[in-house]
């Protein structure tokens, strides 16, 4: 782990509302920056209870790159590579219960990893509690925030006694409905959107073999997409699989379930036998896109993670983008002197690629519910490892930019427009031959995409740890 960090900015007392994924690895940093960190959580300790953490959200997500990144910068990845699975491809469900696998990337090594949401939130609080200057207090509900006093009101849930805490510097990480940014929102000028995606989200558990064994590929992401609905499984350790359903319209009966499930996912009825039972016990979830236009108030408060930049998970980077937050963060932490510049930075840096990521994980969800069984899109899935294969400094894809790499998702999203009108062009001319010679395209692609491409491969260059 690194030892030697250090920052020059007073003072040094951090507050951190919320002790969610990125609460907890934000809390690590700034206590190995120096800083003394109080943390307050709502929730009780989820160690206690070790399963089942989660209040309702996904039971396992996706971590990749970013997110890996983040963790190997303060030395604490090995172990949630360790407990990870991870997924080189995702496996689409036909409705007639065919099979066909699509890697990711260009290798094995190109992969996303399925983790489990509890797991990593205890594993971080546990890493956190050993971090020297960090305090964490659970059952701690911040009510709201007095902004020019620089205090909040605390609600210590046990007894239902209130108190007020002074801070000097408040970082709210309180998720998608955060006290400390509705606070701020009270502010003239404070501009935000919250828009709730019209499908909503149900999860159901594939229970293990009797042998303890995954059903299904184990090293896959499951896809049964369906056009305006679609089913998704991720592995679990231990033999089960989390699977959600996005869905826009709520069905009411018990028949109605069934001849739905029959129709459009026979071979999950058979994987997952109590889906009736599942479906109506397991609540259903909204997804939001959240976006606001200040992050910060003055130089004593700021947001980050979904407190700030909500987004829907058809990337699987909400968390990964949070934790690019705490890195990026952290650079300016080494690098400023004073607060007012660590803020004002820290927005400039990542609102472009909040808003970057938000926009393609909604577009996400088209291609993996509609476009995963189009004969189309997976000859250009085909033609696109073609040209990573070939020529890989001249074309990289937008999943593999997005997934396998730190490159910005501002530069990532540009690449996959015009990624996207050369892939349509080949189609239009060679579809489905896959062989054509490539030669005349090289310069098609060198002129659409070589800009775009320049930026992305000096960024590759530089890839680093901040503290190497
Ligand atoms: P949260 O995880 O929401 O944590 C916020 C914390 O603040 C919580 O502990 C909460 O109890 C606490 N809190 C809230 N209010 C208060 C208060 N008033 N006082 C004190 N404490 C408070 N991301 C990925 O990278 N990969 C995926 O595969 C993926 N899949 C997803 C699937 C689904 C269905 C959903 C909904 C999201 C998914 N995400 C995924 C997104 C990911 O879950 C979030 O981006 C991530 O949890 C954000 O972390 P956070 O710490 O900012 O917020």
């Amino acid at each position: 782990m690194p030892t030697k960090l250090k920052s020059d900015l007073p003072p040094k007392q951090i507050t951190i509302i919320g002790a969610g994924l990125v609460g907890s690895l934000l809390a690590i940093n700034c206590a190995k920056r120096g800083f003394q960190v109080q943390v307050f959580e709502r929730r009780s300790d989820p160690r206690a209870k070790r399963a089942g953490v989660g209040e309702g959200r996904s039971i396992n997500l996706a971590i990749s790159k970013r997110g890996l990144h983040a963790l190997s910068c303060l030395g604490i990845d090995q172990p949630v590579v360790t407990e990870a699975i991870p997924m080189p491809g995702r496996m689409m469900h036909s409705t007639a219960g065919e099979l066909t696998y699509q890697p990711y990337g260009q290798t094995p090594n190109d992969c996303i990893n399925s983790i489990s949401r509890g797991w990593l939130n205890c594993y971080l609080l546990d890493v956190a509690q050993k971090t020297p200057g960090v305090e964490i207090h659970f059952n701690q509900n911040i009510q709201a925030v007095d902004l020019e006093k620089k205090s909040f009101t605390l609600l210590e849930t046990t007894t239902q006694k209130e108190r007020i805490i002074f801070y000097e510097i408040l970082i709210g990480t309180d998720g998608t409905a955060s006290a400390v940014r509705k606070s701020m929102q009270a502010q003239l000028g404070f501009a935000f959107s919250e828009d709730e995606l019209t499908h909503g989200y149900k999860e159901f558990v594939m229970p293990a073999t009797d042998e303890g064994k995954h059903k299904i590929e184990k090293n896959a992401l499951h896809i049964w997409p369906r056009g305006s609905h679609m089913m998704i499984a991720l592995p679990n350790q231990g033999g089960s699989y989390t699977c959600t359903l996005f869905f826009k319209d709520i069905l009411k009966t018990g028949n109605d379930v069934q001849e739905f499930f029959s129709k459009h996912y026979k071979d999950f009825c058979d994987l997952v036998p109590d889906y009736l039972k599942q479906y109506f016990e397991n609540p259903t979830g909204k997804m939001v896109t959240l976006k606001c236009n200040q992050w910060t108030y003055k130089d004593s408060v700021l947001l980050m993670g979904d407190a700030s930049h909500a987004i829907v998970p058809f990337f699987g980077q909400g968390m990964n983008c949070g934790f690019e937050d705490v890195v990026v963060f952290d650079e300016l932490l080494a690098s400023k002197t004073n607060w007012g510049e660590v803020f004002t930075e820290f927005f400039a840096l990542r609102k472009t690629n909040a808003d970057a990521i938000a926009d393609m994980a909604v577009e996400n969800l088209t291609e993996m519910s509609t476009k995963t069984a189009d004969p189309h899109f997976l000859y250009q899935k085909k033609i696109e490892k073609r040209l990573q294969d070939e020529l890989p400094a001249d074309y990289q894809s937008r999943y593999t930019l997005v997934s396998f790499s730190l490159t910005p998702y501002r530069m990532a999203y540009e690449a996959g427009v015009i990624q996207s009108q050369i892939l349509d062009e080949i189609t239009r001319q060679h579809y489905p031959n896959t062989d054509f010679p490539l030669a005349s395209w090289e310069k098609i692609i060198r002129q659409k995409l070589g800009p775009t491409m320049t930026k992305i491969n000096n960024h590759l260059a530089k890839e680093h740890t901040p503290w190497t």
